[in-house]
């Protein structure tokens, strides 16, 4: 089974401690959230596990590999995968070509050889549309897309590159409440039928009780507390600092 195991990370912007000294596993099929204030250190935590950030100190191993000094891509083929925005270049491309984009790799060369890689991964690309629910909108352009139906080709994007754990930094920011349920009853559900780690951050707690198998609290820095939702929710720690309700 495919491990993530985080120790010792540590990363420091100018004498401000972001990453503090955290450790925590992710195991394969689980859904991990991370939750702490803004400032806490979730996106720099992200950032060293996928290669984005080097930490000053510590280790990231897949399956007993060393992560730590790879660059994103190669983080990327050793099974890091990880949700990013759109942007605007591949806006212009419709939702099949950006996921055949992502399965090409080489997202800039598929921009320069669009006639001949429109033809590429036409059925890989049908098939995670089909898992994301965006099949039937394939030759929509992606720049006309609802902000929801855009996370969906995100996480279709992610997955095109087969990752064993996959990082999501808050990725129901900015959608209605519904929308939200509907995104991670998704990637729950990816998460259990591919046995993929999920490590995501979220503000909504509704949504982090109701599909973390495990939640980690950051604060400073540092992990003040980890374990089940109902445990982290029932913690006196998290709830003086975090839940602002002791
Ligand atoms: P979170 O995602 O939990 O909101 P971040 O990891 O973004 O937290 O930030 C943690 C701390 O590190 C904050 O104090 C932030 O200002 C600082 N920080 C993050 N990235 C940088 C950077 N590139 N340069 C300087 N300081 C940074
Ligand atoms: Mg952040």
């Amino acid at each position: 089974m495919t491990t993530l195991i985080v120790s010792d990370l540590r990363k420091s912007f100018d004498g401000v401690h972001a990453v503090d000294g955290i450790g925590f596993e992710v195991a394969a099929g689980e859904l991990v959230a991370i939750i702490g204030p803004n400032g806490a250190g979730k996106s720099t935590c992200f950032n060293c596990v996928n290669g984005q950030l080097r930490p000053d100190t510590g280790s990231v191993r897949l399956d007993g590999r060393e992560l730590v000094g790879l660059p994103p891509r190669e983080a990327a083929r050793a099974g890091i995968g990880r949700t990013f925005q759109i942007t605007a270049a591949f806006g212009s491309l419709t939702v099949r070509e950006n996921v055949q984009a992502a399965l090409i790799a080489g997202r800039r060369r598929m921009l320069s050889m669009l006639p001949v890689a429109r033809r590429l991964y036409v059925r890989e690309a049908d098939a995670l549309l089909d898992l994301v629910g965006m099949r039937a909108l394939g030759d929509a352009t992606c720049g006309a897309l609802a902000y929801g139906d855009l996370k969906r080709v995100e996480l279709a994007i992610a997955l095109a590159q087969d990752p064993r754990m996959l990082l999501m930094d808050e990725p129901t920011a900015g959608m209605a409440p519904s929308s939200r349920r509907d995104l991670m009853r998704l990637v729950h559900g990816i998460a259990k039928n591919r046995s993929v780690g999920v490590l995501f951050t979220e503000h909504d707690m509704d949504i982090v009780f109701g599909y973390a198998d495990r939640v980690l609290v950051m604060s400073r820095g540092r992990l003040i507390a980890s374990g089940p939702p109902d445990a982290v929710r029932a913690d006196p720690a998290v709830r003086e600092t975090y839940l602002g309700t002791a």
